[in-house]
């Protein structure tokens, strides 16, 4: 199994470093998150190492989307929320600071005020068409990947 000997989630997964580890199968991990956003804030994360998403094995993904409904599940009984977040972070840009990759589950309640709303665009006239002809271009390359 692919591990960093520098990563934080890696020591969380081999039992070297303290987590309050909810749930624990062959692939995957999820943990309370240290900084919660709201009380039950989990990480769901692969056992291996992997900074992205879009290097994961389809294997892992795999592991990964099977454990979110059972996941989200006991996070709503556990929380009483009314609904959650789910948000994986990749690359600095988008605020990724942990380098190994990882779901947040945020559980949302009313009148929370953690808010969620970030400023739509629009498309100018034609861009819509192109975008879409480049991903299909794109996605026809990876089938099956
Ligand atoms: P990112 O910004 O990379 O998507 O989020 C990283 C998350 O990991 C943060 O919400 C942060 O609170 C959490 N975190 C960082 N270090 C630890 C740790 O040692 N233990 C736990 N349980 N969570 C951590
Ligand atoms: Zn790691």
């Amino acid at each position: 199994m692919h591990r960093d000997p520098d990563c934080v989630f890696c020591k969380i997964v081999a039992a070297e470093l303290q987590a309050s580890v909810v749930y624990e199968d062959d692939s995957v991990l999820a943990f309370l998150d240290i900084g919660p956003l709201a009380e039950g804030h989990l990480l769901l994360v692969p056992r291996e190492h992997h900074e992205r998403l879009t290097e994961l094995p389809v294997r892992t993904a795999s592991a990964v989307a099977s454990a979110l409904p059972q996941i989200s599940r006991a996070l709503l009984q556990v929380t009483k929320a009314d609904g959650f977040n789910l948000l994986m972070n990749q690359g600095r840009v988008s605020g990724q600071i942990v380098p190994h990759l990882h779901f947040h589950l945020i559980p949302r309640k009313a009148g929370d005020n953690l808010g969620y709303r970030w400023n739509v665009g629009k498309y100018p006239p034609g861009r819509e068409t192109q975008i879409t002809a480049a991903f299909q271009v794109a996605l026809s390359h990876h089938k099956g990947e």
